[in-house]
C-alpha cells in the first residue's frame, strides 16, 4: 500500500471508531488534514465546535490564528499536515481524559509513521506532553526537543493566545523561529551536545 492508501485506511478506522465514549457526542470525526509528504506537521489537542461540524482540524478562531502564523513564515496549509491527539470532540470542549488519549493516540502515532516529518510542532500542553511527558509548556515553549530522531517544537496553543495577549506575543516570537527549526539551523540542545561530541570536541553540558 502507498502512503495515500495507508492514510485513507486510518481515516476509515477513525470514521468508525468506538474505542472510547467521545464518538457518541460528536458530529464528525476529525482524523487530520493536509500534505502527507510534509516536512512539518502540527499537532493540537482535540477538535472544537467548528472542527466537529466540518471534520477538519483548526477551522475555528484558533485555526484562523494558526493560518495567520503560517502566513507569517510563508507557509500555507497545503505545505503542512495538521492533526490532533484526540479525533472526536470532547463534550463542551473539556480536557481529554487519560483513557481517551490512550485509546485515540495510536491513530496519530500511525499517521506520523506514514508522514515521517522532520519537525512535529506541538500546540499546547497536551500535545507537548504526549511526545515529551516531562516537558513544561511554560518553560519549554520555543525550544526544539529531540524525539525519536525527529524534532518536536513546542508552541503555546493558539486558543491560549486568543485569551491572553502576552501569550499571543510569545507564540508569534516562537513561531518566527520555525523556519530555522525546519532548516536545521536551530537544533535541539541534545543534538548540539551530540554533534560537539562527534566532532571530538568536549561537551560542556
Ligand atoms: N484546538 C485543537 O487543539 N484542535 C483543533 O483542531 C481545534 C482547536
Amino acid at each position: 500500500m502507498n502512503s495515500e492508501e495507508l492514510m485513507a485506511k486510518i481515516e476509515q478506522s477513525v470514521l468508525g471508531c468506538e474505542k472510547c465514549r467521545l464518538y457518541k457526542g460528536a458530529t464528525n470525526p476529525v482524523p487530520g488534514h493536509g500534505n502527507i509528504r510534509a516536512k512539518v506537521v502540527f499537532v493540537g489537542e482535540a477538535p472544537g465546535f467548528y472542527e466537529d461540524q466540518e471534520g477538519i482540524p483548526f477551522v475555528g478562531r484558533a485555526g484562523k490564528l494558526l493560518d495567520a502564523l503560517l502566513r507569517m513564515v510563508e507557509l500555507r496549509r497545503s505545505d503542512v499536515w495538521i492533526g490532533n491527539i484526540i479525533k472526536h470532540r470532547p463534550p463542551e470542549n473539556r480536557d481529554p481524559m487519560s483513557d481517551e488519549v490512550k485509546a485515540c493516540s495510536p491513530y496519530l502515532s500511525e499517521q506520523l509513521k506514514i508522514i515521517n516529518p522532520k519537525v512535529v510542532v506541538t500546540l499546547g500542553r497536551y500535545a507537548l506532553n504526549f511526545f515529551v511527558p516531562t516537558a513544561k509548556i511554560s518553560e519549554d515553549h520555543g525550544i526544539p526537543q529531540s524525539w525519536n530522531g525527529k524534532v518536536v517544537f513546542p508552541l503555546y496553543h493558539p486558543a491560549a493566545a486568543l485569551r491572553n495577549p502576552s501569550v499571543e506575543h510569545i507564540l508569534k516570537e516562537d513561531f518566527m523561529k520555525l523556519p530555522k527549526v525546519i532548516s536545521g539551523e536551530l537544533k535541539p540542545k541534545e543534538d548540539l551536545v551530540r554533534d560537539a561530541t562527534d566532532d571530538g570536541q568536549i561537551s560542556l553540558i
